[in-house]
C-alpha cells in the first residue's frame, strides 16, 4: 500500500519541523498550518505548502478545528499529524478529521476518549492486567462515609485526582482523615470548573517514586511492540525537564516483563499508532498512572537507543502498513539523554520570549539537536517556552553524560534567557550522575539553593 502523498502538520515549533523531516525522508509532501505569530518561522518556509489558520492565540489558530480541516481540504492533504499538545489528544478533533475523509495519524477517537478519562483508562488497564496505583474502585461517590472508608482501605497519605485532569493539574494530596472531605469537595469543584467534569478518584500517594514510561508502537492489524522505557523523573511542577533511556538500574528482565504487559494491554484495547504508558515506580514495582495517546516530546531518546524513527513508524502504520519489526527484532543499544531547552529564567522559571541574537548549537559524535530556532528568530510569547531539545547518545550512560556536558558547554544562546545553566548544573550533580532520583529530586535541589 502506498504511503500518503501529502501530510498536514497541525502543530508548531520543533515538533512541526521534526514531522516535516520525517515526511521528507519518506517522500511525502508537507503542509504546515500556522498562526500569524509563526509566519516567519523557518520551518514554515521549508514546508511544501503553508496555510495561515488564524491569529496568535492558540484558541483561534492551533486549536481551531474548523480552520485546520479547511486547510487540509484546500491543500488536498491526505492525512493529519497532530504532534503533541494542542489537539493531539482531542477525540473530537480525531473524529472530525476522519469524518471529513482524512486519516488521523494516531489512535481511534474511541481510544483517545477512553484514555482521556482517567477513571475509564485505569479500569481498562486493570482489566488488561496492568498494575495500577492502589486506590478507589472507579470514581468517588458523594457519600462522605464511603469516601472515608475508601481512604482507610487505601491508607494515608492519599491523592485525590480529577478524572478529566491533565498537565499536572487537578490533584490534591491528603495526609489525614480530618482534611479528607474538604479536599475531595475542593478538587471536585476545581475539576468541574477546569475540565467540565466533576468526577474525582483516589489513589495511594506514593512518597518517593520515579516516573518511568513505556513506549508502544501498534499497527492496524493487531501487532503491538514495546520500545522499552524512559525515565522522566527530573520534573518541576509535574513538567519534565530531562529524560533518558534506558531508565537507570532497571533490569532487562523487568523491562521485558512490564513492556510485554503493556503491549498485551494495547492489543486488548485495540490501540494503534505510537503511545506511552506512564508509571510511577517505587520499591521495584510499576504502578500505571496514565496513557498518552500521541507522540511525546521525549521520543528521541528511544529513537537513539533503538535506531528507529518513531514518527516515520507512526506515518507508516497510519497508512495501513504492518509493523516491520517483531518484538524480538527490537534491540536496545547504548544510552540517551534529552535536555529540554526552554526560553525561561533558569532559576525562577519566568518565561523569556523575544529575539534570539546569537545562536550556536553543539555538534560532534552522539549529539542531536531538534530545534526550530536560529539567530534572529523571535520566540513568541503565546506558546510553550520550549525552543528545542539537545539529545546525547553514548555507549554507556557515563558517555552520554560526558557528551551532553560538552554540548551544553558549547551552546550559546543570547538575547533571551534559557535553562541551559540548570542543565549544566544537573550534569555535574552527583545524585543525577548516580541515576535513579525520584520525581521530587529536582524541586528539592532547587529549594536547597535559596
Ligand atoms: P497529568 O495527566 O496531569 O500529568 P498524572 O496522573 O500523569 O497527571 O500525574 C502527574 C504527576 O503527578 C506524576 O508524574 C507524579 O509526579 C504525580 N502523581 C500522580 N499520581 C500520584 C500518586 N498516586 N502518588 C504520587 N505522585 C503522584
Amino acid at each position: 500500500m502506498p504511503l500518503f502523498e501529502k501530510v498536514l502538520i497541525a502543530n508548531r515549533g520543533e515538533i512541526a519541523l521534526r514531522i516535516q523531516r520525517a515526511c521528507r525522508e519518506l517522500g511525502i509532501k508537507t503542509v504546515v498550518v500556522h498562526s500569524t505569530a509563526d509566519t516567519e518561522a523557518k520551518y514554515v518556509r521549508l514546508a511544501d505548502e503553508s496555510v495561515c489558520i488564524g491569529p496568535a492565540p492558540s484558541r483561534e489558530s492551533y486549536l481551531n478545528i474548523q480552520a485546520i480541516i479547511a486547510a487540509a481540504e484546500v491543500t488536498d492533504a491526505e492525512a493529519i499529524h497532530p504532534g503533541y499538545g494542542f489537539l493531539a489528544e482531542n477525540a473530537d478533533f480525531a473524529e472530525r478529521v476522519e469524518r471529513s475523509g482524512f486519516t488521523f495519524i494516531g489512535p481511534t477517537p474511541e481510544v483517545i476518549r477512553m484514555m482521556g478519562d482517567k477513571v475509564a483508562a485505569k479500569r481498562a488497564m486493570i482489566a488488561a492486567g496492568v498494575p495500577c496505583v492502589p486506590g478507589s474502585e472507579g470514581a468517588l461517590a458523594d457519600d462522605p462515609k464511603e469516601i472515608v472508608r475508601a481512604a482507610r482501605a487505601v491508607g494515608y497519605p492519599v491523592i485525590i485526582k480529577a478524572s478529566g485532569g491533565g498537565g499536572g493539574r487537578g490533584m490534591r494530596v491528603v495526609h489525614t482523615e480530618a482534611a479528607l472531605i474538604h479536599a475531595v469537595h475542593t478538587t471536585r469543584s476545581e475539576a468541574a470548573a477546569a475540565f467540565g467534569n466533576p468526577e474525582v478518584y483516589m489513589e495511594k500517594f506514593l512518597e518517593n517514586p520515579r516516573h518511568i514510561e513505556i513506549q508502544i508502537m501498534a499497527d492496524h492489524h493487531g501487532n503491538v511492540i514495546h520500545l522499552g522505557e524512559r525515565d522522566c523523573s527530573m520534573q518541576r511542577r509535574h513538567q519534565k525537564v530531562l529524560e533518558e533511556a534506558p531508565a537507570p538500574h532497571i533490569t532487562e528482565k523487568l523491562r521485558d516483563r512490564v513492556g510485554a504487559r503493556c503491549a498485551e494491554a494495547c492489543k486488548k484495547i485495540g490501540y494503534r499508532g505510537a503511545g506511552t504508558i506512564e508509571f510511577l515506580y517505587e520499591n521495584g514495582e510499576f504502578y500505571f498512572i496514565e496513557m498518552n495517546t500521541r507522540i511525546q516530546v521525549e521520543h528521541p531518546v528511544t529513537e537513539l537507543i533503538t535506531g528507529l524513527d518513531i514518527i516515520q513508524e507512526q506515518i507508516r502504520v497510519a497508512s495501513g502498513e504492518r509493523l516491520r519489526l517483531r518484538q524480538k527484532d527490537v534491540r536496545f543499544k547504548g544510552h540517551a539523554i534529552e535536555c529540554r531547552i526552554n526560553a525561561e529564567d533558569p532559576f525562577c522559571f519566568t518565561p523569556s520570549p523575544g529575539r534570539i541574537l546569537a545562536w550556536h548549537m553543539p555538534g560532534g559524535p552522539g549529539i542531536r539537536v531538534d530545534s526550530h530556532a536560529y539567530a534572529s528568530y523571535v520566540v513568541p510569547p503565546h506558546y510553550d517556552s520550549m525552543i528545542g531539545k539537545i539529545i546525547s547518545y553514548g555507549d554507556t550512560r557515563e558517555q552520554a553524560i560526558a557528551r551532553m556536558t560538552i554540548a551544553l558547554s558549547e551552546m550559546v544562546v543570547e538575547g533571551i534567557l534559557t535553562n541551559i545553566p540548570l542543565h549544566r548544573k544537573l550534569m555535574r550533580d552527583t545524585h543525577f550522575r548516580d541515576g535513579g532520583t525520584s520525581i521530587h529530586y529536582l524541586e528539592a535541589m532547587l529549594a536547597d539553593e535559596v
